[in-house]
């Protein structure tokens, strides 16, 4: 394992679209790998893989106090409303109020390419929605509502 550079706002490639994985080898679970090691020794709650610099469909989320590893993952339900407040790995010490889905169902596929449903609620959609943007180049700043002082 290996903790992996974290692209910063202003780097062209957190606004590029992913693509979709489409081998589970080796490779795949190495980037997870770093991505888990990575997120955790920058206390975040989720990064995407453009945020370690690779453009494919992998997020890894913290989700109570599991660690979700989502690949390919697609929203197929959401559910209620929630006004939260948000960081982003690459924006640090930026703060911003978001308004998010409460509830979200997830389809998205293993380190193996097995696929799975997941549900999160509260923080951990929020987080989930906050990655899955990533993925699609979409940056936490354009959907807040309002940026806070956190100082
Ligand atoms: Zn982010």
């Amino acid at each position: 394992m290996a903790i992996r550079k974290i692209r910063i706002s202003g780097d062209p490639i957190l606004t590029k679209k992913t693509k979709k994985v489409e081998e589970f080898r080796e490779r795949l679970a190495q980037l997870l790998d770093d991505m888990q090691e990575t997120m955790k020794e920058n206390n975040g709650i989720g990064i995407a893989g453009p945020q370690v610099g690779v453009l494919r469909s992998v997020v890894v989320i913290l989700n109570d106090d599991c660690i979700c590893e989502l690949v390919n993952p697609e929203i197929v339900e959401s559910s209620g409303e929630q006004e939260i407040t948000e960081g982003c790995l690459s924006f640090p010490g930026q703060y911003g109020i978001t308004r998010r889905p409460m509830k979200v169902k997830i389809l998205a596929q293993d380190r193996n390419g097995k696929e799975f449903t997941l549900e999160a609620e509260k923080l951990a959609a929020a987080a989930i929605c906050h990655e899955i943007d990533h993925l699609s180049g979409i940056l936490f700043k354009s959907r807040v509502i309002k940026m806070i002082d956190k100082n």
